[in-house]
C-alpha cells in the first residue's frame, strides 16, 4: 500500500500543476477570447511606462480580412484619466481592448503607449503593465488567499488583506467558514459574479500596474453591490490611465471621455452631459438603461413590502 500512494499522491500533485497551469490558459483564452498568434519583433525591448498616454491612431482592424471589425479608430486616453467605451453588442469594443494587450496585429494605423509603438516591445512587458478586471473572473480551485494573492504572487498575508480591504471584499472573506483559507472555484465555494469581481479587483491592487483596463458586466448589479464594487474601481482607477468598457452609469458619468462604438466606428464622443445634450445614440442608450434600473428598483421595493 505504501508503494502504491507515494506515486498517487505524485500523480495528484503533478494534476494539480497541470490543471493549474491548464486554468491559467484557459482564463486567458476565455477572457480574451484569442489565440495569441503575435510574436516579438527583432530587437524588441521592455517597455517602460512613464506617463501611461494610450493613443489609437487611425486604427483598422479586421479578424477575418472580409470583415472590417474596426475601421480607422482614433482616440488618446491621457496619462491618469479615464476613457469609457460604450456601443451596442458586436459594436467591438472587446476588440479594441484584445489589441491593446497585442493579442493580434492591426492592418493599419498604430496603438502607441507613451508614444512607443506596442508592437516594438515585447508582449511579456505590455502585458504585465496592463492591469485586467474582466466581465468575468474564474477563480482557481484553492483558497481565497491564492486567488487573491495570485495578482502578485510575491506579496505578503497583510498585503493580501490590505488589497481585499480595499476592493471591499475582506469582510465577506472574514465571514467564510475558514476564511482566507476558504476552498473557492468549481470544486469549493462558489462566489457570486459581484463577489468575483471584487477578487479581480483586489488581484489588480496587488498588480499594481500603471495601466488598467476595465470589463465591465452586462447583468445588472443589485445597486448595494454595484455601489461597493464602484467604489473599489475608483480607487484602483484613482491617477491611473484608465480604459473601461462600460456598462454602468455610474462609470460613464465620471469619465473624461466616453467613446460611442456602433459597427466598427466612433458615432459620437464626449462628456456624459455634452452626449445627453446632442439627444443622439448615447442619449438613447442612456433612456433605455434608466428605465431599466428604475423598473428593477421598483420591483425590488415592491418585494421587500412582501
Ligand atoms: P463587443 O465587445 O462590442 O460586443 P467584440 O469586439 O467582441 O464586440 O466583437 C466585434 C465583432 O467581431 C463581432 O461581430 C464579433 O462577432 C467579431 N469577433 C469577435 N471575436 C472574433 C474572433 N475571434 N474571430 C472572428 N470574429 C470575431
Ligand atoms: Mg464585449
Amino acid at each position: 500500500l505504501m508503494q502504491l500512494s507515494i506515486p498517487l499522491n505524485f500523480i495528484g500533485f503533478i494534476y494539480r500543476e497541470i490543471r493549474q497551469a491548464l486554468t491559467d490558459i484557459e482564463q486567458m483564452f476565455d477572457l480574451l477570447g484569442v489565440k495569441p498568434e503575435v510574436t516579438d519583433g527583432e530587437g524588441a525591448h521592455d517597455l517602460v511606462v512613464k506617463e501611461g498616454t494610450i493613443s489609437f491612431d487611425n486604427v483598422h482592424f479586421a479578424y477575418d480580412p472580409e470583415r472590417p471589425i474596426l475601421k480607422g479608430i482614433s482616440f488618446e486616453v491621457p496619462a491618469g484619466k479615464t476613457v469609457a467605451i460604450v456601443g451596442p453588442s458586436g459594436a467591438g469594443k472587446s476588440t479594441i481592448s484584445r489589441l491593446l494587450f497585442r493579442f493580434y496585429d492591426i492592418q493599419s494605423g498604430s496603438i502607441r503607449i507613451d508614444g512607443k509603438d506596442i508592437r516594438d516591445v515585447t508582449q511579456e512587458s505590455l502585458r504585465a503593465s496592463i492591469g485586467m478586471v474582466p466581465q468575468d473572473t474564474v477563480l482557481f480551485n484553492d483558497t481565497i488567499l491564492y486567488n487573491v494573492r495570485y495578482g502578485r504572487m510575491s506579496a505578503t498575508e497583510e498585503e493580501v488583506t490590505r488589497a481585499a480591504e480595499l476592493a471591499q471584499i475582506k469582510d465577506f472573506i472574514l465571514r467564510l467558514p475558514d476564511g482566507f483559507r476558504t476552498m473557492v472555484g468549481e470544486r469549493g465555494l462558489k462566489l457570486s459574479g459581484g463577489e468575483k469581481q471584487r477578487v479581480a479587483i483586489a488581484r489588480t491592487i496587488l498588480k499594481a500596474p500603471p495601466i488598467l483596463m476595465l470589463d465591465e458586466a452586462t447583468s445588472a448589479l443589485d445597486t448595494q453591490t454595484e455601489q461597493e464594487i464602484q467604489a473599489a474601481l475608483d480607487l484602483v482607477s484613482r491617477d491611473r490611465t484608465t480604459l473601461v468598457i462600460a456598462h454602468r452609469l455610474s462609470t460613464v458619468i465620471g469619465a473624461d471621455e466616453i467613446i460611442v462604438l456602433k459597427e466598427g466606428e466612433i458615432a459620437e464622443r464626449g462628456r456624459h452631459a455634452d452626449l445627453l445634450a446632442a439627444g443622439g445614440l448615447y442619449a438613447q442608450m442612456w433612456d433605455r438603461q434608466r428605465e431599466a434600473t428604475e423598473a428593477e428598483e421598483t420591483l425590488r421595493r415592491a418585494r421587500e413590502e412582501d
